[in-house]
């Protein structure tokens, strides 16, 4: 289940919010999510399907990228 909620931290706050799937930061109105598999929050409906659909089924919820995944990218990138 999923609603639409609003930071509501006062402007002097430094809470920053972020979508678990494209890491966009999140200034005022967020989507919370909530499933048997992850609680998150989102910019937008699009990133959670993209989340449910793809992220949970290919990776998994506690997938991380690995630390060396910079190296990986630029080795494995078509030059
Ligand atoms: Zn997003």
């Amino acid at each position: 289940m999923a609603v639409w909620r609003e930071n509501d931290a006062a402007w002097f706050e430094e809470r920053m919010l972020h979508c678990a799937l494209c890491g966009r930061m999140i200034a005022k109105r967020y989507l919370a999510a909530s499933s048997d598999h992850h609680d998150a929050i989102f910019c937008s409906e699009d990133c959670l399907s993209l989340y449910d659909d793809y992220w949970l089924a290919e990776r998994g919820a506690d997938y991380r990228p690995t630390t060396d995944i910079g190296e990986r990218y630029a080795a494995e990138m078509v030059k």
